[in-house]
């Protein structure tokens, strides 16, 4: 097989995915996913060459369940030229992705409690992979290295400086991995050069944000301190106002761990609709008349077109909006009620086109003569594998 592969592990709190990256390659040679880690039924399954393949792992920890995967990738693999790792947060210490030295990885503990659900397992992962592995070069790619470039008037939060000094509270912003590989891929796709394009890219999976991209840079995005904070998404709320924390343990004696639990595993599209926090399932009860499910729809479109408005600030003028994420690369309905509440921006899309522009089909959904409007699927495995051989490169 020729060019070089590069394993990509991204650790949750109870499973890793994973998939085996050929440089010259479009398909993955392997992708999978280690789920219910930790528990008795922990179990891996994945696809090598097409084939579905599936293990048991007993009662697997990460450092375990990855002794078990890893010398299946290393065969499908036969020469591994490095690991790269998808690192949650990076704080303002980090600004690209670099080799995961004992330094690095302190700077991951030391921003543990600024992603408190991420960094942890994202560590666990790093240090088994790199105990099996010691030989290799491991990489982190961080989600928030990205958002780096961000102008201070974006990044700042409008209270007291010494929490920024001290406390390092400031906007850091998040899938960065994402919308840098969107953005690049969107400016291929327009025939614009990277370092002289400006975009509005609208990431919407589970987790949703939208950013401004300048020349290949991200000027504003908006995730905050944490992933709660911005759009509407499947189980997180996005923006409320801030007094309603304080007004649910005034009022009604909520713990900081119940408004917590409130705000990002029972809001957002589930806590609207009382239904699903799974766009597909909304949009197929609308359709048979569920009002809950309706409204959770307008309400995500809404509350997305606004600040894809607001985005707009961040940019010298617009050359295209890029959808992308489960949501953005397959609901076209979503596409569209969205680009309706943008009317000063005189989108309009070819319905024709939108509703073509699904399960990973990428291309241009809007009519001619008005902004340009892509579909672009992101790749953030294959994003972090050219990141990866970037860093081993320049060694
Ligand atoms: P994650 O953030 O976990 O990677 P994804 O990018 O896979 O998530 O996005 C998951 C979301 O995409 C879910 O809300 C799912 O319902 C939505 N989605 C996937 N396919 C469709 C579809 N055909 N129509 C509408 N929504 C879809």
């Amino acid at each position: 097989m020729s060019g070089r592969n590069i394993l990509v592990i991204n650790s949750g709190s109870s499973s890793i995915k994973f998939a085996l990256v050929n440089e010259n390659q479009d398909d993955f040679i392997i992708e999978g996913l280690a789920e219910r880690i930790g528990t008795p039924d922990a179990e891996v399954t994945w696809k090598e060459n097409g084939e579905k393949k599936h293990l048991q792992l007993g009662d697997a920890d990460h450092a375990e369940a990855l002794a078990q995967i890893l010398p299946h990738v290393q065969k499908a693999a036969g020469t591994l030229t490095g690991i790269g790792h998808r690192v949650v947060h990076g704080g303002s210490q980090v600004h690209e992705a670099c080799l995961l030295t004992p330094d690095v990885i302190s700077v991951i503990e030391a921003n543990a409690s600024l992603a408190p659900l991420h960094n942890p397992p994202g560590l666990m992962g790093i240090n088994a992979a790199i105990s099996i592995y010691p030989e290799l070069p491991h990489v982190g790619v961080f989600d928030t290295a990205f958002h780096q470039t961000m102008p201070e008037h974006a990044y700042r939060y409008a209270i007291p400086e010494e929490l920024y000094t001290e406390h390092k509270i400031r906007r850091y912003g998040f899938h960065g991995t994402s919308h840098m590989y969107v953005s690049r891929k969107g400016a291929e796709m327009a025939g614009l050069p990277v370092e002289d394009s400006c975009w509005l890219v609208a990431h919407l999976g589970n987790g949703c944000s939208a950013t401004a991209v300048v020349n290949g840079e991200s000027r504003d995005t908006t995730m905050g301190l944490t992933p709660l904070e911005g759009l509407v998404m499947g189980t997180r709320s996005g923006d409320v106002d801030p007094s309603l924390q304080v007004h649910l343990h005034r009022t009604f004696g909520w713990s900081a761990q119940e408004i917590e639990t409130l705000l990002t595993k029972k809001s957002g599209l589930l806590g609207v609709s009382g239904l699903s926090n799974d766009m597909r399932t909304l949009i197929e009860a609308s359709e048979k008349g569920d009002e809950k499910a309706a409204l959770a729809i307008e309400i995500f479109c809404y509350r997305l077109a606004k600040s894809l408005a607001a985005l707009s600030c961040a940019l010298p003028r617009l050359d295209g909006l890029l959808f992308t994420g489960g949501i953005g690369e397959n609901a076209t309905l979503i596409r569209k009620k969205t680009l309706d509440h943008m009317r000063v921006f005189n989108f309009k899309l070819d319905d024709q086109a939108n509703q073509s522009c699904v399960r990973g089909q990428g291309g241009k959904i809007s009519a001619d003569g008005h902004p340009l409007v892509l579909v672009v699927p992101t790749n953030e495995e294959r994003q972090i594998a050219i990141e990866t051989l970037e860093v081993i490169d320049a060694q």
